[in-house]
């Protein structure tokens, strides 16, 4: 910056150098032209010369003894001529003004007061040569010598004090415009570093990687090194925020930054794009070198963190893929280690997963069945099935189960096992539950009105059905709308659904249950089995899980098991129903036992509505 204000000043003195020979060499050719060579022509030669001199001698280091030797030998030149001439009359004394101006432009205080000082004591000494007659004006008007020193000293004068306010103006304004400069230059700074990086952790973002890996993956296109693209995710960071507040969240991506940071080699960096995505990337020749990068990071992010009085224990999914194997560009390795982290997040706790192509078959599937989901929730492509549940003592039904059916234009029918996890997964099963309630509700009308008044239909329901917390509106609305009785609607819930928001379904449940609808946890026993919890969100219903009713017969552990759970649900005066009973010797064992309701292939697979209406007809006959 100093070096280039230099040089621009070395420029500037070279211009005004070249300027003012110029100008002298005008007058030289002039006085040449039209009077005979005498000091004139000396004076104006001499002065040519020192300029040239000084044009050679000039460099950043000379420039201002430079600038005071111009403005001297100008001023010194005027002189010379004016008293060659005509003194104060002469109009060489027009050029004061020039050599004023120019010392304002190119010199400091230093040679511009002794400049004035010096001009006006020039012209007193003019003045003074008048008086004692050693300068003769060659003309008859000029002889009011004082009165003509006095109009020059008051025109140098005013002339002195404009230019010096203008420049001051000048220097004020440029002063200004330097300090505008410079807030704009931080700012842009300030923009390039909040656009770069990550304003929390203050890792690089995208933007720097992408930069960064369109380097190695251009001079990669022989393959010589391998380009590991790796994302990381904290799968519990929402949990984290949700339990000890952002504050405590934000402090631990600070933490897990710096952990991080810390392990990194050559060849290693770390990046923190858009939200809750970290990338790692590693360039390297062997996959060896990675496995042991990736077992670092690994080991780093699950050890535990301590942050303010918490010790935290982060869940990570890490997703790889690798160029040249699984894409050339930035956007196809982040895409596909996104599939591999994904895939793998849903698999099990801490995974890290390479990508492979078979993982983009399973997942174009699943945005088949979001498409398809979409459209089978606008053309109303579910039926209901609807599966007995049979009093173990009278072997009458009391109840029944909807199961959904979803008959798919090309595939035919499919069992909800296939379309459910990612109904779940889409968020489209609040829509499929809503139309199922609806329909549930109007098919029990429908054999109400039939005389079988005391069947309550259970509706199986997921966690994501009581994200929006709109659930009770939509049950009480349909139970307005099809005026159903309360008490004949059970909702099945799994234990894992009371634990994904504690609070938040517990009000929601609360509000249901206080209309009279009744809860069921289903497949009880598979989860956490928590007795504390059956009484807090006061289930009427406990169903014991089809795979210890399976395996009844044959197993002393399992029926250990039924048995405890028949025991407890009674102790907590809990109804108890065995769900997938397939033979009536289990039937048997169950009714043995205590157990009161049972369902299954026994009776009857889930049926359409017509069958299951035929079905309830035909009872009587049945077992
Ligand atoms: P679930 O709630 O445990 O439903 C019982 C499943 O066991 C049903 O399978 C039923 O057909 C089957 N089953 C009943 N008796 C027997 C038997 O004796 N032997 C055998 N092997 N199986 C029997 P389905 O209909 O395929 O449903 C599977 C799961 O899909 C259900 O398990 C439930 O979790 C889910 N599901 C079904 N319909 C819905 C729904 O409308 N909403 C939601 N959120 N989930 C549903
Ligand atoms: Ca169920
Ligand atoms: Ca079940």
């Amino acid at each position: 910056m100093n070096q280039t204000m230099e040089y621009k000043g070395v420029y500037r003195v070279k211009l005004t150098l070249s300027l003012i020979s110029s100008a002298l060499l005008l007058f030289l050719i002039a006085e040449c032209i039209l009077t005979s060579f005498d000091y004139i022509e000396i004076a104006l030669i001499t002065v040519l010369s020192l300029m040239f001199l000084l044009f050679l001698w000039l460099n950043e280091d000379t420039i201002q003894v430079v600038n005071a030797l111009i403005i001297w030998s100008c001023t010194i030149l005027i002189f010379y001529l004016s008293w060659l001439n005509n003194g104060i009359f002469d109009s060489a004394i027009y050029a004061y003004p020039c050599v004023i101006l120019l010392a304002m432009f190119m010199g400091t205080k230093m040679l511009f007061v002794p400049l004035i000082i010096s001009i006006f004591l020039q012209l007193l000494a003019l003045t003074s040569a008048h008086e004692l007659n050693l300068i003769h004006a060659d003309s008859a008007n000029f002889t009011n010598h004082n009165l003509r020193t006095i109009h020059l000293s008051i025109i140098c004068l005013f002339f002195c004090l404009i230019t010096y306010f203008f420049i001051k103006r000048f220097q004020e304004s440029l002063e200004e415009l330097k300090l505008e400069k410079s807030i704009c230059l931080s700012l842009l700074a300030e923009n390039e570093q909040l656009l770069k990086y990550d304003h929390l952790s203050k890792l690089p973002n995208e933007h720097i990687c992408t930069e960064q890996m369109s380097v190695y993956l251009g001079s990669n296109a022989d393959g010589h090194h391998n380009v590991y693209f790796m994302v990381l995710d904290i799968v519990n960071l929402r949990e984290i925020n949700n339990s000890f507040g952002h504050k405590i969240g934000d402090q631990l991506i600070i933490e897990i930054t710096e952990r991080l940071n810390l392990i990194l080699q050559n060849n290693e960096y770390f990046y923190r794009f858009r939200g809750n995505e970290f990338v790692l990337t590693k360039i390297s020749v062997g996959s060896k070198e990675f496995e042991v990068f990736k077992e670092r990071v690994l080991q780093a992010i699950i050890a535990e963190f301590t942050v303010g009085e918490y010790s935290i224990a982060v869940h990570c999914a890490i997703g790889i893929a690798i160029s040249p194997f699984d894409g050339n560009s930035i956007e196809s390795l982040r895409a596909n280690a996104h599939l591999a982290l994904q895939y793998g997040k849903a698999e099990q706790k801490n995974s890290v997963q390479y990508y492979q192509p078979s993982i983009k078959a399973l997942v174009d599937d699943k945005y088949f069945y979001v498409t398809a989901l979409k459209n089978a929730i606008l053309k109303k492509q579910f039926t209901i099935n609807y599966q007995p549940k049979v009093n173990l003592q009278t072997n009458k039904v009391i109840g029944v189960e909807a199961l959904i059916r979803w008959h798919h234009p090309d595939k035919g029918w499919l069992p909800p096992d296939q379309f459910i996890p990612i109904a779940e997964e889409s968020g489209l099963i609040i829509d499929i539950t809503k139309l199922l309630i609806k329909q549930a509700c109007q098919d029990c009308m429908i054999w109400q009105n039939l005389g079988y008044n005391n069947i309550r239909v259970a509706i199986n329901l997921s966690a994501v059905d009581f994200k929006r917390g709109n659930l009770p509106k939509i049950i009480f609305n349909t139970l307005n709308h099809t005026g159903m009785s309360p008490h004949l609607l059970e909702l099945e819930i799994t234990e894992s659904t009371i634990f994904d928001d504690v609070e938040h379904i517990q009000a929601q449940i609360r509000k249901i249950q206080k209309k009279g609808v009744s809860f069921a946890i289903d497949d009880f026993g598979t989860g956490y089995s928590n007795l504390g919890y059956l009484n807090k969100f006061n289930v009427s219903v406990l169903k014991i899980d089809r795979s210890f009713i399976s395996k009844i017969s044959d197993l002393e552990h399992e029926q250990h098991i039924v048995n405890a759970i028949i025991m407890m649900s009674k102790s907590l005066g809990i109804q108890n129903v065995a769900e997938g009973i397939e033979d009536a010797e289990t039937a048997q064992w169950l009714r043995d036992a205590g157990c009161q309701i049972g369902q299954g292939y026994l009776w009857a697979e889930p049926l359409p509505l017509d069958d299951f209406i035929e079905y309830l007809k035909n009872e009587n006959q049945h077992e």
